[in-house]
């Protein structure tokens, strides 16, 4: 049997390219689904052009690959269970039902994997939020449709809590109390089915819920480390994790938190690409095609800087003055302001001393 693969990948962003860059060089064929005919993905593999929830779109992937795969969580989960082989999606479509919908995630987060969340509960209405304690502060979060800090609402004041109410009574909610963390974190594992790796711990820096800088390894004790790799591995066992997931962490004084959780390779992972021995595109790929997993190891501290639309020209200057920074354009057409265009990777012991683009440009 040819260990060739043809991978089908829903969605051609830039996880789907950096996906399918990984898998042609080690040498198999990637086939593409997305609505987009010029999507990045575009660049590096054949496309479907068709919306994501297109059946008999998502059936003709099917036909022509082997195995299937998703770069992004919001794919149509019954769409997929319609017309998907047996064995043909490692990922299953249960993690893609868990990571959309918060309350499901919750759920699986500190019922079956047992980690610790912040305190929460599910909200169907206002009426859930009439008697809650306004000396803690909280955070109101719709159970689908989020995401980059869209549809939620902080609850400091009376006042947020009538904004709250509108929100609680548009959509299913789950109230969180607010954590108050020294960083956020977050950790890649991948899986082949069978076993695990784990990535280095990344802290990360964000700019108006949008990551702008990842920095590794993150500046947190070696015991709190050593603790949210574990706690990544164990939803990553519960869960008999193909392919890459990243989990997203608040790291407090003494504690680790999960926030949420990604079934897919991530935007604080892209470090590794040139950071680590293998990427988290790489071990994504080999997670989903059943083989062995390598140990990771990180060459050297490392930080990855976001380039935004707006960006885009500060960072072509910056790479000019800076050749060994690793420059990643994802092919976009149109910078739009705050779209994801392309991120730089280096190397620094100094991760302050690297400035973010957006920082006194637009913020
Ligand atoms: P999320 O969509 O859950 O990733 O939340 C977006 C951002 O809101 C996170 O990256 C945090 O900065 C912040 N956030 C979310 N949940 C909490 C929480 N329970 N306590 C404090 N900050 C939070």
């Amino acid at each position: 049997m040819s260990s060739t693969k043809t991978i089908g990948i829903i969605g051609g962003g830039q996880l789907g390219q950096m996906m399918a860059i990984s898998a042609i060089y080690m040498g198999h064929k990637v086939i593409t689904l997305d609505p987009a005919s010029d999507c990045p993905s575009s660049r590096v593999s054949e496309v479907i052009v068709a919306p994501y929830d297109d059946v008999d779109a998502l059936r003709q992937l099917s036909d022509c690959c082997d195995v299937l795969t998703y770069e992004f969580e919001n794919v149509d989960a019954d769409g997929l269970d319609a017309v998907i082989k047996d064995g043909q999606l490692p990922q299953g479509t249960d993690l893609l039902r868990i990571s959309q919908n918060r309350i499901f995630e919750k759920d699986f987060l500190s019922n079956k994997a047992q980690v610790r969340v912040a305190p929460y509960k599910v909200v169907t209405s206002s009426l859930d939020l009439e008697d809650i304690d306004l000396s803690k502060n909280y955070v109101l979060k719709t159970a689908t449709g989020g995401y980059d800090g869209h549809g939620q609402k902080v609850i400091t004041s009376a006042e947020d809590l009538e904004e709250a109410n509108a929100l609680a009574n548009s959509a299913e909610c789950v109230l969180e109390e607010f954590v108050n963390f020294d960083l956020e974190i977050s950790v890649i594992v991948s899986g082949n089915g069978k076993d695990v790796t784990v990535f280095p711990v990344q802290e990360n820096i964000h700019r108006n819920n949008i990551l702008s800088k990842t920095i590794v390894p993150a500046r947190i004790s070696d015991r709190l480390a050593d603790r949210a790799k574990a706690i990544a591995v164990k939803i990553a066992e519960q869960l008999n994790l193909s392919g890459t997931l990243c989990v997203e962490m608040f790291a407090t004084a003494d504690d680790i938190i999960v926030n949420e959780i990604a079934p897919r390779p991530h935007n604080s992972g892209h470090y590794s690409i040139e950071a680590c021995d293998f990427s988290q595109f790489d071990t994504h790929i080999l997670g989903v095609l059943g083989a062995p997993l390598p140990a990771i190891n990180l060459h050297e501290p490392a930080v990855m800087l976001n380039i935004l639309g707006q960006h885009v020209e500060a960072a072509e200057r910056y790479v000019t003055e800076n050749p060994s920074a690793h420059l990643h354009m994802y092919g976009k057409l149109e910078a739009k302001h705050n779209r994801k265009m392309g991120h730089v990777t280096l190397f620094s012991n100094e991760p302050d001393n690297v400035v973010e683009f957006g920082k006194g440009i637009d913020f």
